[in-house]
């Protein structure tokens, strides 16, 4: 693997410099010139108007692998996390089977390496199945060759109080964390999208907030209860958001993620009957996703996570009640999250940088991610043009599915290049083919 000098960056939105990177880390920052390299084989890459970022950590990424390749594959997923700029994903345990046994998880996290285009973490399951009666084999996913932190039945909320409890006494033991998906299911019994006026004049039934808050309130008082630390999955509205912010208050070990749709959609999207907009937690009012925005920016709510989840057509181009929910996410995230925190061109970079990389690589135990180019630093970054928009085009997505609720919108900021311990995975706006050394 050769040497690369990144040349005029901007890092992080704080000033110019060069970075050479060698042997996988950062070696030298400053004013290094490429002549002085002569004979090193270095190879230059001109970053001249781009911002260098740690490259971005994904605490919710759907890769269907075991078990649903013709939606993603582990590789296909984390190619398209490359392009979207993400250097690690955590990937959700919903697979078929289900991720909760050493096996799958070790299995997982062997398909990513092989891929080579972004770290692969799993999560484990809190369940058996997800099935939300049982305990999974937590300790076991936790000693395994994957060690496993992260713990959840996203898709499914762990409903049982008890189990609950049970599982955030059981990881505080080794420091792991429970990832909620924060949903009372007797509220939301044959919900379709959010409960509103918009809900009532199309006559579909509601999932309304409260199912989302009530789970919230009562895990922040388990969590406070066992010491442990819990974390929320795409939360989606304002009441969440106070929820969250007085527990932090507080004290409690309390982290949430906000999802890129619903910084950006509200449940109007839902008139038009396109199931590419049904997704859970539902799209909601215009008023959550400006709370959602503020609590971002402020730091209440800790990361912007993708629940990336690719579908194939006869699960998500069929009548509304029939599709399943979720959405593509990995490729058009950092655009969305540029956008949500004030635009291209006055966005703090620093905040993004820690809302999409350093919090959640922090979160997740990522010890070799959310790392600034310091000397020494992993060389796990993303260069993004500021400057450049771009159109979303489906056929054009890495992702093996095409459920993106954005196609043909203009969106802020493309990814230039992404490097995984100094090598690239994104060259010039395009996937490397090659990944491995
Ligand atoms: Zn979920």
């Amino acid at each position: 693997m050769s040497d690369i000098l990144i040349k005029g960056a901007d890092l992080v939105g704080k000033g110019r410099s060069d970075v050479l990177i060698s042997g996988g880390r950062v070696a030298e920052t400053g004013s290094i010139t490429a002549a002085s390299l002569k004979g090193t084989g270095a190879e230059v890459v001109d970053a001249d108007g781009l911002v260098l970022l740690p490259g971005l950590v994904d605490l919710h990424t759907h890769l269907r692998e075991p078990g649903r390749e013709d939606a993603e594959t582990v590789r296909s997923g984390t190619r398209a996390a490359a392009k979207g700029g993400y250097t690690a994903v955590c990937a959700m345990a919903n697979s078929y089977p289900v991720a909760d046994t050493a096996g799958v998880v070790e299995q997982v996290a062997a398909l990513g390496r092989a891929a080579g285009y972004a770290d692969v973490q799993p999560i484990g399951a809190v369940s058996v199945g997800l099935g939300g009666e049982r305990l999974a084999e937590i300790g076991a996913m936790a000693h395994s060759a994957a060690a496993v932190s992260m713990f959840s039945d996203d898709g499914h909320c762990v409903s049982d109080a008890r189990l609950m409890r049970r599982a955030l006494e059981y990881v505080k033991t080794f420091d792991g964390l429970i990832a909620q998906h924060a949903e009372e299911p007797r509220l939301t019994e044959g919900a379709q999208m959010n409960e509103g006026t918009v809900s009532a004049e199309l006559g579909l039934p509601g999932w309304p907030s409260v199912a989302e808050e009530s789970i919230i309130a009562r895990d922040v008082l388990l969590a406070e209860y066992t010491g442990a630390r819990i974390h929320f999955c795409h939360i989606s509205t304002r009441r969440s958001v106070d929820i969250i912010r007085e527990a932090k208050a507080r004290g409690v070990a309390v982290t949430a993620e906000v999802c890129p749709h619903h910084l950006l959609l509200t449940d109007e999207a839902a008139r038009s009957y396109d199931p590419v907009f049904k997704v859970n937690p539902p799209l909601r009012r215009e008023a959550d996703v400006l709370a959602l925005r503020a609590a971002l920016a402020e730091g209440v709510v800790d990361a912007v996570a993708t629940d990336h989840a690719p579908h194939a057509p006869q699960d998500k181009d069929c009548e509304w009640a029939a599709a399943r929910p979720g959405m593509l996410g990995l490729e058009t995230a950092l655009s969305i999250s540029v956008l949500a925190l004030g635009g291209p061109e006055d966005v703090d970079w620093d905040v993004v940088a820690e809302r999409t990389s350093r919090t959640p690589a922090r979160i997740a135990r990522l010890e070799g991610h959310g790392h600034d180019p310091i000397a020494g630093a992993p060389a796990n970054f993303t260069l993004v043009d500021p400057a450049r928009s771009w159109t979303v085009v489906p056929a054009e997505l890495a992702s093996l599915s095409r459920n993106t609720p954005y196609a043909g919108m203009e969106l802020p900021v493309t990814i230039q290049a992404t490097f995984l311990r100094g090598r690239a995975t994104v060259l010039e706006g395009k996937l490397v083919e090659e990944t491995t050394v």
